[in-house]
Formats: structure tokens, C-alpha cells, sequence
């Protein structure tokens, strides 16, 4: 299979929404007039991102996944992306399934593929997402992470740290019982984009990011752009480890316990998270709520932000934890 055999069969189909999709030299896309482009890129390396063991279906939802996390951390409406592939070898038994999770993300989400770019070399997944955010009178609807203000509340969306729970299990750091590993993994390999919680906050949230490196480093980024600083309840945001459900009994085949602190550093800094994160007025919290319903996702008030700068954790009690917990740095 040649390169150009390997594209029609796995990444061609008729183009939708683009005016132009994949087959030219540029797929054209029309943009809703008025409306500003949310433009993001996420790279995905075997080894680095992701391990060469995946299942190349969930490799493909994976990898949009992560792209589309960054939409909706934008609240913006996905539209269509770019595929830029290098892969090894045109392996069948790879592209199908590969192309299969991919695709299936992206019809979830009306978003269309119009182009990429395929050459051999090792394995490495590129993509673009291209989406939409409305203007309304000269003011755009984009949510930032520059917005947050003192008094505002911090929430975080879904659940926390699992994917880290199942990476130290991959490594061998750590062993649990089966169902507990199983859960966990499957929010590791199949993250879930929260496109419909992004939408349904626009002119609700003061600041927004979507949690990949861990929510602490990403919270700081959020506290750096909005010039102030936060107080995070560790205990509750560990409560948000969806695996820690399925921790009843104490005895780990590893011995011993998962400790308190374990699971508060997993919620705090795991990463590869791919929740929102994001900061909204007390008197917003009924919005809050109602964006969480409509959007079906689950949403949590893990904290606040403060005037004077820096981040405070405290746990369950109210009392002061020394804030060790880092995030993921590729060059760290
Ligand atoms: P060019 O050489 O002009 O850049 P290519 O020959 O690389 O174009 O690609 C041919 C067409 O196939 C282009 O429309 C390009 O966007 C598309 N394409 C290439 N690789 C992929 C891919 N992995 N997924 C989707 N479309 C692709
Ligand atoms: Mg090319």
C-alpha cells in the first residue's frame, strides 16, 4: 500500500462542513461570519505520550482526544482537524483500528477531518483542531485563562489522577486489584473531551484550562495569567479519584495501603487528566450548576481565588499542606 492508497482508504471520506476536504492542496473551511477560528495543536509521541503497547483504536480516540480537550477549554464549537502522521510502516492492522477510534471521536463531535500530511518515520501523531467561537457586539465569547479575580470560586470538572494511577501500574510501581486498574486505565487510554461543559460556560466562567499536565501546574498558569493567587482544598480534590471508589479493601497485592497523601498527589498532580478547570463568581453558582446539568458533567468547587499571590492547599480540617506536589514539565 502506497502512501496515497493509505490515505484514501483510512483518512478520505466526502467532505461535510469543508468546502474543500482532503485530496488538494488545502481543504477549505468557511467559518461562520463573525465568528473567530480557535486554532490548537497537540503532538503525540510513541514512548513519550503514550506507550507502544496501546490499542491503536483507543490510540485514535486518544490522540483527537486531547485536541479537542483544548476546544473546549476555549468553549469553542470543533469544527474539523489535521492529521499529521509518521508511521513506521503502512501496517493494516494498525491504520484500521487507529483510524476507527479517531474517526468515531470525531463524528461524536461533527468534526471533520480535511487534511494532514503522511510520511514513514517513527511513530508520531500530530493534530490540528480547528473550531469556533461566536463574537457578540465587537466582544468574543472565547473563555481564557486570564480572567480570574479574587472572591471567584475554583471547580474542576469530572474526576482526577486516575490516569496516573493506572500509569504507575503500566510502570510497575504500583499494583491494585483488577477492577480498580481496569477503570482507571480506561480514563487513561479513552479520555473524554469536555466540548458540551466548555459551551455551556461561556459568559459563566471567569478563567478556563483543561487539566494535561496536572491540575496544580495547570492552575498555576491560570493564576500567572490572572495576576492572583488560590487556596485548593487537597483533601476533597483527592476524593475525586474515581478508582479510590473501588478501593474498599486496604490490602493492595503490593502491601499495605494507598495513603492519603498518595491519592491527594495523584488528584493534585497526576495529569492527563483532560477535566476543565476553571473559576466563576460566587454569585454564579447556579449557573454553575445548570451548566454542569445541561452539559451532563459532573462538576466539583474545589477551592478559591485569592488576592495575594501563590497557592495554599488545605486539607480536610482547614489546616495549611506544604504544596510539594509537582507537575508533569517535558524538560524538567
Ligand atoms: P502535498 O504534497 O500537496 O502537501 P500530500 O500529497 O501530502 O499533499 O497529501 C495529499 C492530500 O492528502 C492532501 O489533501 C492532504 O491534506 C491529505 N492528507 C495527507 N495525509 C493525510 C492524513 N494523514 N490524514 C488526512 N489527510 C491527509
Ligand atoms: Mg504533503
Amino acid at each position: 500500500m502506497g502512501e496515497f492508497d493509505l490515505i484514501a482508504r483510512y483518512f478520505q471520506r466526502p467532505a461535510r462542513r469543508a468546502a474543500l476536504g482532503v485530496g488538494d492542496d488545502c481543504a477549505l473551511l468557511q467559518a461562520a461570519s463573525g465568528a473567530q477560528l480557535a486554532i490548537s495543536t497537540d503532538m503525540l509521541l510513541e514512548g513519550r505520550h503514550f506507550l507502544s503497547t496501546v490499542d491503536p483504536f483507543k490510540l485514535g480516540h486518544k490522540a483527537l482526544a486531547v485536541n479537542l480537550s483544548d476546544l473546549a477549554a476555549c468553549g469553542a464549537k470543533p469544527l474539523a482537524f489535521t492529521l499529521a502522521l509518521a508511521l513506521p510502516r503502512a501496517d493494516d492492522a494498525w491504520l484500521a483500528p487507529f483510524s476507527q477510534g479517531l474517526l468515531a471521536l470525531a463524528d461524536a463531535h461533527d468534526c471533520e477531518l480535511i487534511g494532514g500530511d503522511t510520511t514513514q518515520g517513527p511513530l508520531n501523531i500530530c493534530i490540528t483542531v480547528f473550531g469556533e467561537v461566536p463574537v457578540q457586539n465587537g466582544h468574543s465569547l472565547a473563555l481564557l485563562r486570564s480572567g480570574a479575580k479574587a472572591g471567584d470560586e475554583l471547580y474542576v470538572s469530572g474526576t482526577l489522577g486516575d490516569a496516573r494511577l493506572a500509569l504507575e501500574v503500566f510502570r510497575g510501581t504500583l499494583s491494585v486489584p483488577a477492577p480498580m486498574f481496569e477503570a482507571a486505565r480506561r480514563r487513561m487510554e479513552m479520555p473524554t473531551p469536555r466540548i458540551a461543559l466548555g459551551l455551556a460556560l461561556r459568559g459563566i466562567a471567569t478563567a478556563t484550562i483543561d487539566i494535561s499536565d496536572g491540575l496544580l501546574g495547570d492552575l498555576d498558569h491560570i493564576l500567572r495569567l490572572s495576576g492572583v493567587g488560590a487556596m485548593v482544598e487537597a483533601d476533597l480534590a483527592a476524593t475525586l479519584v474515581a478508582a479510590r471508589a473501588l478501593c474498599a479493601t486496604p490490602d493492595l497485592p503490593s502491601g499495605g495501603a494507598i495513603t492519603l497523601d498518595q491519592w491527594r498527589a495523584w488528584a493534585l498532580a497526576g495529569g492527563d487528566d483532560y477535566e476543565l478547570l476553571f473559576t466563576a463568581p460566587p454569585a454564579a453558582r447556579d449557573l454553575v450548576a445548570i451548566a454542569a446539568s445541561t452539559s451532563q458533567t459532573a462538576v466539583t468547587r474545589i477551592g478559591r481565588i485569592e488576592q495575594q499571590s501563590g497557592l495554599r492547599l488545605i486539607d480536610s480540617e482547614g489546616r495549611d499542606l506544604p504544596s510539594r506536589y509537582s507537575s508533569f514539565d517535558h524538560f524538567a
